[in-house]
């Protein structure tokens, strides 16, 4: 059974500001951004979300940026049903039993039980390769590219969290097939870097890029690769978009082959990959702060908000002014506001625009229109500073690059502050306890990281009991980095006895 979510209350939800800071409570704290800065309402069927104008216009630009590299990878978008028969289904042996547990099934039409029950898709492969199998009978038919923008249903029973882990999703999943397997393995990892430069251009949040352990790769797949977040002030790891290599597996179960050069009869190389709305909620963790949301330049709703400071006398004056540069920002294709509402106060809305996280604030008082300036607030650190109306398009253009690349050089430095290395179990549990990903030299065996799970939850809970402030939970290898450290010969494993075989990336993740 899910625990019990935490949510913004009622009567928090009266006071304009967050009430709780992210080192007292961070899933409340969370839960009050979230709402107060309008991106959730929540809903009635758990793990389920509505999301405002305010998060699905971030999803929007996301969506544009990353379509925009695909196309440029010669992915091309479709479409597919969302129902699946259990026959294709339960097809790949791996694959279904990674699925079954959160498979939703329609049993019912109206109050006749249906002869057949279908399920709601949980990711599209066994949809999409018995029609791939249909479109390929040579090698001149592949590679096929595709993709498909849409939702999906996992019937989680972890416990849910707005964006991070939901029960039904906004994605892209896309699905192809080669001929080689140098061919396939090259676009996982061309695609890996789409996810990348999302995260690092639209999002100012940095990743690390790996391969996946076998217990955490994808049900199905010879290997999963994928980029891992960092969130400072919870400590926890986030896997931020994976992609996999899925070998011949699905399409010798699928029929999906072709004749080769030599006129032989060969199964194709595939790939899938995915990148959900989870990184809204990413973003939302590793950049927000004790005062809302922060949101990076390039994927906020709204990028400037003018704020005029008025009083009786002067009002329509000031007005004249602020909507003079707001007619000119929005002529250069800034995202800009003007709170001109007259029931509210200038303190009252700077707290407004603040816990909406947007990036400048720009207040037009009688004094800056004296000296034909206004004044520049910034969300993500604060800096207040004046600016002359002359240029100011560029001025606040030049302003928003700066401000997107100072909140990516901040998340790196504060990840990189958290990531020790730890060469003994000892050392890796103090480093855990403190909040931190850990670099170890790892073994690689499955059967490590399930004790490494077990030890870590047990130890950790031990310490909590002990009176402690410690993050309970196990941990687990988030990945192997693909740069990795020469390891010098005779290395151990840090947590049993077998010689070391790579260096893996731990920490407690959601
Ligand atoms: P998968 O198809 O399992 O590889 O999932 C693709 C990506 O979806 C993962 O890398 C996660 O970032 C994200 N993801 C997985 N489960 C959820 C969920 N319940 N809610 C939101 N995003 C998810």
């Amino acid at each position: 059974k899910p625990k019990k979510e935490k949510k913004a209350k009622d009567e928090d939800l009266h006071e304009l500001g967050i009430t709780i800071s992210r080192e007292d409570d961070f899933s409340l704290w969370y839960s009050q951004v979230i709402t107060k800065s309008e991106m959730i309402e929540y809903y009635d069927v758990s793990g389920c979300y509505i999301l405002r104008p305010w998060s699905y216009g971030i999803w929007e630009r996301v969506q544009r940026f990353l379509d925009g590299l695909f196309k440029q990878s010669g992915v091309e978008n479709s479409y597919f049903p969302i129902f699946v028969t259990e026959k294709a289904l339960t097809k790949e042996e791996d694959h279904l039993e990674g699925f079954a547990p959160e498979v939703a099934w329609v049993t019912k039409s109206g109050k006749t039980d249906m002869k057949e029950p279908i399920a709601i898709r949980p990711t599209s492969e066994t949809i999409m390769y018995p029609a791939f199998a249909k479109w390929v009978q040579s090698h001149r038919d592949l590679p096929i590219l595709l993709n498909q923008w849409t939702n999906i249903v996992r019937w989680e029973f972890k416990h849910p969290t707005p964006f991070i882990r939901t029960r039904e999703f906004l994605w892209q999943e896309g699905h192809t097939a080669h001929a080689t397997k140098d061919e396939a393995t090259k676009f996982v990892y061309e695609i890996l870097e789409c996810y990348a430069k999302t995260y690092e251009e639209m999002y100012s949040v940095p990743v690390i890029r790996g391969i996946k352990s076998r217990g955490e790769t994808f049900a199905g797949a010879d290997f999963t690769s994928t980029v891992e977040l960092f969130v400072p002030s919870n400590g926890r790891g986030i896997q931020g978009a994976t992609s996999h290599y899925l070998g011949q597996n699905f399409s010798k179960m699928f029929d999906l082959w072709f004749e080769n050069e030599d006129k032989k009869k060969d199964f194709a190389h595939q790939t899938s990959w995915g990148f959900t709305t989870r990184s809204i909620g990413a973003m939302i963790m590793i950049h927000g702060d004790n005062k809302g949301l922060v949101l990076p330049p390039k994927v906020a709703q709204v990028q400037v908000v003018i704020v005029p400071i008025t009083n009786k006398d002067n009002h329509d004056e000031i007005l004249e002014s602020a909507d003079k540069v707001f007619a000119t920002l929005k002529g250069s294709g800034i995202r800009v506001k003007i709170d001109d509402r007259k029931n509210y106060k200038p303190g009252w809305k700077f707290n407004h625009w603040e816990v909406k996280g947007v990036p400048i604030r720009l207040e037009i008082g009688k004094k800056d229109i004296e000296n034909s300036e206004v004044r520049v607030v910034r969300r993500f650190d604060g800096k207040k500073f004046q600016l002359s109306t002359e240029g100011i398009s560029q001025s606040l253009l030049d302003e928003l690059d700066k401000i997107q690349a100072g909140m990516y050089d901040k998340a790196v430095k504060e990840r990189d502050d958290r990531m020790k290395n730890a060469a003994t179990w000892d050392d890796f549990m103090s480093e855990l306890n403190q909040r931190n990903l850990i670099l170890t030299p790892w073994c690689d065996q499955e059967s490590c990281e399930d004790n490494v799970k077990e030890r870590s939850k047990e130890e950790s809970k031990q310490a909590e009991n002990a009176g402690e402030e410690v993050l309970t939970g196990s941990a687990k290898t988030l990945c192997k980095p693909i740069s990795q450290p020469e390891l010098a010969e005779g290395t151990k494993c840090f947590a049993c006895d077998s010689n070391a075989t790579s260096t893996a990336l731990w920490g407690r993740s959601y």
